[in-house]
């Protein structure tokens, strides 16, 4: 498995409570996550590193969890995108994954 190039997984801190309420606390219910969905992108996902962790609230429980909001998934996706182009480029982006999120 490749290391995450978004978040550190050692920090067990979920990655949406960090960025919407600048909570650091360290997590107990931490789950992974592949920033873009699909089963093809879940692999290329895993592949380059673009993953997050989230606590249950920020991944699939209730309305602020990114499987059940679609403007999370949309910053997710985006800071992906952000992410794997400081190592690649926005070229290779859009060859790999076809679509511009930011
Ligand atoms: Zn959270
Ligand atoms: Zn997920």
């Amino acid at each position: 498995m490749a290391k995450s190039i978004m978040h550190n997984k050692e920090d067990r801190t979920c990655y949406l409570c960090m960025l919407l309420r600048d909570d650091f606390a360290t997590r107990r219910d931490l789950q992974e996550h592949h920033a873009m969905p699909g089963t093809a992108n879940r692999k290329l996902s895993e592949r380059y590193g673009l993953k997050v962790h989230l606590c249950m609230e920020h991944h699939t429980a209730g309305p602020q969890a990114v499987h059940n909001n679609i403007r999370l998934q949309r910053l997710l996706q985006a800071n992906a995108q952000i992410s794997f182009e400081r190592k690649y480029s926005h070229d290779e982006w859009m060859k790999i994954f076809g679509r511009n999120f930011i």
